[in-house]
């Protein structure tokens, strides 16, 4: 391989996460469902950290012009069998409360459940709970989930997923379904998710793990060719692995600025969130491509020092 190939194969390696990013705001068809990916993550994470036992919860979003716009999901087990589930019905006093906190715009828009290794349909018991939140809210939908072979291949198309409604006399029919789209809605769900603590932590070890990957592979490359020395590996990719610690702590440096940001969310006017918002957004951004242009600028360096 020659060392143009292994510098491009880096570059498209770390551009990875970047690129699935991109491949979420593709504009998609009209649809009857849209789910937010962050909704999405969290059901796709339960229910194939779940094989075992059905779990389910509720789903929290708004009606607009008939299409259902799901903003985000919660986990409300109360009992669980590998063949049932039942929903906490307490927590849904608790979702309808908080919503009042924040907008009033947002209300729970139907239950999702998981059938852990039987596929995705409803069953009679599915099709009767349904008919009740029909009733009170005729847009409301069921989401059916199996997500068995996908937490053994972790490949996406292998996650089931459907959305249902129930026919007024008997049976059921299944509606479409895409992940949320708006850009603006999109971006500002992420921020809300990077703010968070927890979240800014997983991000920037994930981050981190990823780049580390792709160091090694396109090392590793090298080495193979002969086109660089074993000892010369070592001492590289040591190095290598320093800087990537140092990334590791700015961003953890970033997210505790971003924590505090958040803190003064509460005391500031609309307009001032709005430039906070961009502000740490913008930031945020600048710091990954200040990551990847720094682990850039080390290949080629090593690139350089080939003989
Ligand atoms: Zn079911």
């Amino acid at each position: 391989m020659k060392k143009i190939d292994c510098l491009r194969k880096f570059i498209s390696q770390s551009f990875f996460i970047i690129i699935n990013s991109i491949r979420m705001i593709v504009t998609m068809p009209k649809l009857d469902v849209e789910i937010s990916p962050l909704a999405f993550s969290k059901i796709i994470d339960w229910t194939s950290s779940n094989t075992e036992r059905e779990v389910g919860g509720y789903l929290i979003g708004y009606v607009e012009k008939g299409k259902v716009i799901i903003t985000d999901s919660t986990f409300a087990v109360a009992k669980s069998t590998p063949s049932h589930v039942q929903l906490d019905e307490m927590a849904q006093f608790r979702i309808i409360e908080e919503i009042e906190k924040r907008n009033g715009k947002e209300t729970i828009l139907g239950f999702w459940h998981s059938h852990p290794g039987l596929g995705c349909f409803m069953s009679g018991t599915d099709v009767a709970t349904q008919k009740i939140y029909q009733a009170l809210l005729p847009e409301s939908v069921a989401m059916v989930n199996d997500g068995n072979k996908f937490a053994k291949t972790r490949s996406q198309s292998d996650f089931q997923a459907h959305f249902y409604r129930t026919k007024p006399d008997s049976g059921y029919h299944e509606v479409s379904f895409g992940v949320l789209t708006d850009p603006n809605e999109l971006l500002g769900i992420l921020t809300d998710y990077v703010q968070s603590e927890e979240n800014a932590e997983k991000i920037a070890q994930y981050t981190a793990r990823q780049m580390a990957l792709s160091i090694d592979d396109s090392l590793k490359d090298l080495t193979e060719n002969k086109l660089l020395l074993k000892e010369q590996f070592k001492k590289e990719n040591i190095a290598l692995k320093g800087d990537l610690a140092n990334i590791q702590s700015e961003i953890i440096e970033l997210k505790r600025n971003l924590v505090a940001t958040n803190e003064q969310f509460t005391s500031c006017n609309e307009e001032q969130q709005k430039q906070i918002r961009f502000l740490s957004t913008l930031l945020f951004i600048l710091l990954g491509i200040v990551s990847v242009g720094l682990i850039f600028t080390l290949v080629v360096f090593i690139l350089a020092l080939i003989p």
